[in-house]
């Protein structure tokens, strides 16, 4: 990803109390030796020398190594991960002769281990101070080599929106924030260009049709005033931001949404993990 600051601003764990917030960038390594830092899975102390930013801010050294990357060979579309020696693209049996509104799907992780268990604090348990570190796991995705070459800074990151009362009753959307939280780390803008203006029955019963059927007018164009169409996206190219990519459902309706009412050129969904 070209001129983009690489340096990641992504802090460690929130300091348990304010006074340590003003003290810890002061006497940092001081106070972790009175508090030390806690690796924020299995709760051990991570060392006194760990990096006070990105991912080993977070863990300790072998929670890190259990990390579930997402490594090739993956669907060309969805990312779903395959054994074996594939030499060339392929798609997967999942998104042959599906159409899907999205160019492709980069996750950063599979669903599973300690990036479940972290997706889960942060969504259900409201734990929103690991908005840190799954923003740090998702930074990952930008290193996709179908990125490479191109100007992310021109790009927008559009987060997948939660319904209103849904969004009140979590009190955050999860998605919103990873796409803040990137945001501030790489300079590529953040726009709320989506709405979702219908709460959807659950979807695990459906199948992939009756999925995507379901969805059909569940998502709209946040209009300005005067009800126009956010004037950034004509054109332009988007990264669409979730959590977690399950059948692909919901971010190829974004997807569509964006391209044919926003005029949206290109839409790269960005996940921190693939169920
Ligand atoms: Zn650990
Ligand atoms: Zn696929």
């Amino acid at each position: 990803m070209a001129d983009l600051p690489r340096a990641m601003p992504f802090p460690g764990p929130p300091a348990p109390n304010r006074l340590q917030g003003l003290l810890r960038p002061v006497f940092g390594g001081l106070l972790d030796l009175i508090y030390p830092r806690l690796c924020c899975l299995c709760k051990v102390p991570v060392p006194l020398d760990a990096p006070r930013a990105g991912m080993r801010a977070w863990f300790c050294q072998p929670c890190a190594d259990e990390v579930p990357w997402v490594e090739p060979p993956f669907c060309k579309v969805c990312g779903e991960m395959y054994d074996g020696a594939f030499t060339h693209d392929f798609r997967c049996m999942n998104c042959d002769g599906r159409r899907l509104a999205f160019d492709f799907a980069i996750a950063a992780c599979r669903a599973e281990g300690p990036v479940r268990e972290l997706v889960h604090q942060f969504k259900y348990e409201r734990k929103l101070h690991l908005r840190g570190v799954l923003a740090a796991l998702l930074l990952k995705t930008l290193d996709d080599p179908r990125l490479a070459g191109e100007d992310l800074a021109t790009w927008r990151l559009v987060p997948v929106p939660l319904h209103r009362s849904r969004e009140h009753d979590r009190e955050f959307n999860q998605s919103r924030e990873l796409a803040l939280r990137l945001g501030q780390a790489t300079g590529i803008p953040v726009s709320d260009a989506l709405l979702r203006c219908r709460e959807t029955d659950t979807q695990a019963r459906l199948d992939r049709e009756e999925r995507l059927q379901n969805l059909r007018g569940a998502f709209a164009l946040r209009r300005t005033r005067y009800r126009r169409r956010p004037p950034s996206l004509q054109g332009g190219r988007i990264l669409l931001v979730d959590d977690v990519f399950t059948t692909g459902a919901t971010t190829s309706e974004c997807a569509r949404v964006l391209r044919q009412e926003g005029g949206a050129e290109k839409v790269v969904v960005i996940t921190v993990a693939r169920g």
